[in-house]
């Protein structure tokens, strides 16, 4: 029996070997700043040497993916105060005539993160002045420009870094296309939430938490966080992040999905209380804990369902309590009549039969999911592919349509968004989709009724046939469920919608 491989190897000491591993990823990856920081990879901002070198220690070889820097055994993740308000102002003087052009993307950018997790950044305008800088306190994040990057280059810090280290600089956005705007940002946005690099892992399954990360998915060849330069990218001809299936799940897991308010087809309204994910009922006498803090919650007919928190089980209420009725998941979602679950290590849709108790797949993976009251809906896994609708048997879906970049369900008719999420279209049948609407926050459809949020969250529009009008000013999110559309105000209190007389009824907050 030959036995070369120890022998050769025990030239150098593994120590020796680690070292110089080590030193020749620095010297490809790792670029000192000129406050002392070191940039990885392009655009991480890591505080110190022995950070950068623990984070390094913890990808190698390890199995993972879209995963959460760590620090001192805990996330670097917003709180549940904080999550909610990501602010940040944008220097003007940095960038001249592309400053409105911004303005736009940044809000463009958000929008993605925030129609997967429930998380809100906060565009301050108040603080656009020469005073947006790594001093200014009011804010979490100051935008700047670096005018030593070139091409697509940008860098963020993480949540948990000092004031005067967080902040998000940008290269000479005036020569990048909207997508390559669109897509940098997104992908800094996932920093700002904490997100490392994808493709420092390796490819599976493994959900090994390391010093410096813990992953929240499979890997995943087409995220967000994945440079798309990077090996491990599944198609070299695509050279922009989105958000794909994964990343909206994997979100999900750290953030919880922006399911914060419900209603039964009876009209029982329940709602998450922000600072501790629990959740309420409102009846007669007021709020009442029905549970605590769930990935997610749906409302389908009469029936709550609910998903324990890290991709766990898909749960029903029952009145006074909660029964787990199937294995983990990645995220669930209405489902045209019931309840809709992935499976977390496949991407594959199973869709919930609520008399026999049991599950059926009914498709394969994609990027994002919805239902209409009577269809379901799905994007392909690239967004630029393909929009297909379920047949409603079996697991046999047809295409309906080119790619997209969100879905809007709940209502009886299904929207999306252009890849640029520049646009709104309705489907209107056939591989129609008819656009009614420019760029919003985000949108839901409540029975025959589409609403959409401003891009700085400053009206709430209702879609009247040619035209949008205000019903409301400003808001910090928009909902819908069997029907009913629901604003959160700034203080948090809940606001329901009467279509028919145009007025609100406030319920209050848990
Ligand atoms: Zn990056």
């Amino acid at each position: 029996m030959e036995q070369t491989g120890p022998d050769l190897d025990a030239i150098t000491s593994t120590a020796e070997n680690t070292a110089a591993d080590f030193e020749a990823w620095r010297a490809k990856h790792v670029v000192p700043t000129e406050d002392g920081q070191f940039l990885v990879e392009g655009d991480m901002r890591l505080p110190d040497l022995e950070t950068v070198r623990q984070y390094w220690e913890g990808f190698t070889g390890n199995p993972n993916a879209l995963s959460v820097f760590r620090v001192a055994g805990a996330d670097v993740a917003w709180n549940r105060t904080d999550r909610w308000n990501i602010s940040y102002c944008i220097r003007p003087g940095d960038f001249g005539a592309q400053y409105d052009r911004l303005v736009e993307f940044m809000h463009r950018a958000a929008s993605g993160w925030e129609a997967a997790a429930n998380v809100r950044f906060v565009h301050v305008k108040a603080e656009d002045s020469i005073n947006c800088n790594r001093n200014n306190t009011n804010v979490k994040y100051n935008v700047e420009r670096n005018f030593s990057f070139s091409g697509l280059r940008a860098g963020m810090g993480f949540p948990n870094y000092a004031r005067n280290t967080r902040y998000l600089e940008l290269g000479p956005i005036g020569e990048w296309t909207d997508a390559e705007l669109l897509a940098v940002l997104t992908h800094e946005f996932g920093h700002s939430l904490g997100f490392v690099h994808e493709h420092d892992t390796a490819m599976g399954c493994g959900k090994v938490t390391t010093g410096s990360y813990r992953p929240l998915t499979c890997y995943d060849g087409r995220g967000a966080m994945h440079y798309p330069s990077e090996s491990g990218w599944l198609d070299p001809s695509r050279t922009l992040n989105f958000i794909s299936q994964w990343d909206f799940e994997g979100a999900q897991s750290l953030y919880e999905a922006p399911t914060n308010v419900l209603s039964l087809a009876n009209g029982t309204v329940f709602a998450r209380k922000r600072s501790t994910g629990d959740i309420y009922r409102r009846d007669a006498n007021g709020w009442t804990l029905v549970g605590g803090p769930g990935q997610a919650f749906v409302a389908v007919g009469n029936t709550l369902y609910g998903q324990i928190p890290g991709g766990g089980a898909p749960v029903k209420f029952q009145g006074n309590g909660w029964v787990a009725i199937g294995g983990p998941a990645g995220q669930i979602f209405a489902c045209a009549g019931t309840l809709c679950a992935t499976d977390p290590s496949t991407g594959n849709v199973a869709r919930y039969d609520a008399v026999a108790n049991t599950w059926a797949t009914i498709g394969g993976p994609g990027s994002r999911f919805a239902a209409s009251t009577s269809a379901v809906f799905g994007i392909g896994s690239w967004q630029d592919d393909y929009t297909a609708r379920w047949s409603g048997a079996g697991a046999s879906w047809s295409v309906v349509g080119g790619g997209a970049s969100e879905l809007i369900g709940g209502g009886t008719s299904m929207y999306r968004l252009t890849h640029l999420k520049d646009a709104i279209q309705r489907y209107d049948g056939g591989s129609t989709w008819t656009p009614i609407g420019l760029s919003g926050r985000s949108f839901v459809a409540a029975g025959a009724n589409v609403y959409g949020l401003r891009p700085d969250g400053s009206w709430v529009m209702r879609y009247a046939g040619t035209q949008w009008n205000a019903i409301h000013g400003p808001a910090t999110r928009i909902f819908s469920s069997n029907g009913f559309l629901f604003v959160t105000n700034p203080d948090d209190t809940i606001e329901r919608y009467e279509p028919a007389t145009n007025t609100w009824t406030n319920l209050g907050k848990p």
